[in-house]
């Protein structure tokens, strides 16, 4: 759709105005100040030579100041590329300058360490918040130095829309340069135009809310409808939420920052993932929904009360980022009887989302599956070496086609080409099985696969075995080198606090899987910790575990 993202603040302070849109330590945030604050920040950077093009890196955790910057950058032209907060300064300072960033949104805390990295990067511009200013925005901040910018001043300018982002062309200038998790590997910038980042925006919503706008051939009727002054085809309820996703990521840039506005959702924001303090707010907020990466829905029925307490609020529950194991949905389902629970999937490539489970076109749910594409957008899998899309119930390479396919990787001409084809099919990395009815199932990441005696074995297969197994909290399998046969299947285990869970033992664990497998993909040992490492984003970093095994191998 053509239009730049800056729209979809436009529409939600025309729509939802005097609303709460954010609720942070008990300061509340309505539509209409963010729409200012936003104005004030794009204002600002554009009076400081930052527009079209200029890269502005925000390093901040999720806080109520990130909506106002977020927009702020996209509505004066230039492009957002979000950090994680707690990457190492070296990490930064690389990403910082493979990005090309000249403007850096930082945070007062991270100050004395984030700065002595700068040196050999592009930024020339260092704008500073702080947890201070979540409470109060006229409070001063730690640890600046002559030539940084309290964020308070960009705040504090004109905030008049002067539409800055009107010489934006939607479907070449970037809006978004969102590095990949680096969960298998070397994280790389994904460059996502406007047009990418409004129509997931909208692919998403649609999913959400089960609904489909008529689209013509430019997506221009749904837009006008969607975000102008016409009635909204697309079902936009009225939420409530307390948000754990990281916004640097996908899943919260698209999905729990912009879906969340262009809904008109109030957002309760917690900086980090505290699943006491969670439980808390979203009884105390009444929550109508709670969305996260499945590692949060294990914390959540590990704590005291989850189970017991009324949650007749909550009418739908959203998974997505890494895989959701039906064991674990049925578990989520015994304490939500009533709430919807959906599941999505996808990758920074795709902007976000690629499929939704249930079907938005019919409501229907299969659990285990990741469910249909989302409007506009075609799956085929192929096989993993490349060849011609595959027959239903063949497992092979998930390849995406739409419009939300990201424009490449920057600076990688080759990593581009190897992964988007001339006929646009991006080619993901994980193993599918597409079903009759055209339902994805994930099968695993071709890079956790293993290899044992030239059998592939996908862990996944046996992790939703795993968290079938009374007193498994969480699980993850990975190879141990072993010279005769490649790999051995290795489980991680967490107990449950529970008799069940305290009982657990190796041998009971593998006697319990391994009945239900095919005898070349059985585990061959299990190993009790007390967390599974996961990373920011919510998926399991196995590359630290597979480490732990190489290690323990030599
Ligand atoms: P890198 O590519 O640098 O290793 P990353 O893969 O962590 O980083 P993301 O774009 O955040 O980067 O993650 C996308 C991956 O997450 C997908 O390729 C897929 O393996 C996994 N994923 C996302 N949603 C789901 C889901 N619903 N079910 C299973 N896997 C999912």
């Amino acid at each position: 759709p053509a239009v730049p993202v800056g729209s979809i603040l436009r529409a939600a302070v025309r729509r939802w105005g005097t609303r709460t849109a954010f609720v942070d330590h008990d300061v509340e945030l309505t539509f209409e100040e963010l729409g200012r604050r936003a104005c004030a920040v794009a204002n600002w950077l554009a009076a400081s030579g930052v527009g079209r093009g200029d890269v502005v890196a925000v390093h901040i955790p999720n806080c109520r100041q990130y909506p106002a910057v977020y927009y702020g950058v996209v509505m004066a032209g230039a492009v957002f590329s979000p950090t994680n907060p707690l990457l190492p300064a070296a990490d930064l300072a690389a990403q910082l300058t493979d990005a090309g960033a000249t403007v850096l949104v930082t945070w007062d805390q991270v100050l004395p360490f984030v700065r002595p990295a700068l040196e050999a990067t592009p930024v020339r511009t260092v704008v500073v918040t702080g947890e201070a200013h979540t409470l109060d925005l006229a409070a001063r901040l730690d640890g600046l130095a002559d030539g940084d910018v309290d964020l308070a001043d960009l705040l504090a300018a004109d905030p008049t829309d002067r539409h800055l982002d009107a010489a934006v062309d939607p479907a070449a200038d970037l809006a978004h340069l969102a590095y990949t998790g680096g969960t298998t590997g070397v994280s790389k910038g994904v460059e996502l135009p406007h047009r990418n980042v409004v129509t997931n925006v909208l692919q998403s919503a649609c999913w959400t809310s089960g609904s489909l706008p008529e689209l013509d051939e430019a997506g221009d009727v749904t837009l006008r409808q969607v975000l102008g002054e016409d009635e909204c085809p697309i079902r936009l309820g009225t939420a409530t939420l307390v948000n754990l996703t990281p916004w640097f990521h996908a899943m919260g840039a698209i999905g729990y920052l912009n879906g969340m506005v262009m809904a008109g959702t109030t957002t309760v924001v917690h900086m980090r993932f505290d699943p006491v303090r969670y439980v808390e707010d979203a009884q105390r907020y009444r929550v109508t929904s709670i969305g996260g990466a499945p590692p949060v829905f294990v914390a959540l029925l590990q704590v005291p009360g989850f189970a017991e307490a009324d949650w007749s609020h909550v009418r739908g529950v959203s998974s997505g980022a890494a895989p959701l194991p039906v064991p674990l949905i049925e578990r989520l389902q015994a304490v939500l009887p009533d709430a919807v629970i959906g599941e999505g999937y996808g990758l920074t490539e795709v902007t976000m989302q690629a499929t939704g489970n249930p079907s938005f076109r019919s409501g229907t749910r299969k659990a285990g599956t990741v469910g249909v594409p989302v409007f506009d957008t075609e799956i085929t899998i192929r096989p993993l070496g490349g060849g011609d899309p595959l027959p239903v119930g063949e497992r092979g390479e998930v390849c995406i086609r739409g419009p939300q396919v990201m424009r490449g990787y920057a600076h990688r001409p080759e990593a581009t080409a190897e992964s988007i084809d001339p006929d646009g099919w991006f080619h993901t990395g994980d193993v599918g099985v597409l079903d009759e009815d055209g339902y994805l199932s994930i099968v695993d990441r071709t890079k956790d696969m293993l290899l044992y005696k030239g059998y592939n074995v996908f862990p996944r297969e046996l992790e939703e075995v795993l968290f079938g197994v009374p007193g498994v909290a969480g699980a993850a399998v990975v190879g141990r080198p072993d010279e005769e046969a490649g790999e051995l299947p290795v489980a991680y285990v967490v107990r449950r606090d529970d008799d069940a869970g305290r009982a657990l033992t190796a041998g009971s664990v593998m006697a319990a899987v391994n009945d239900r497998v095919t005898p070349y993909k059985r585990l061959r040992d299990v190993v009790f910790i007390d967390a599974i490492p996961v990373s920011a984003a919510g998926k399991v970093l196995k590359r630290e575990l597979a480490a732990r095994e190489r290690g323990a191998a030599s």
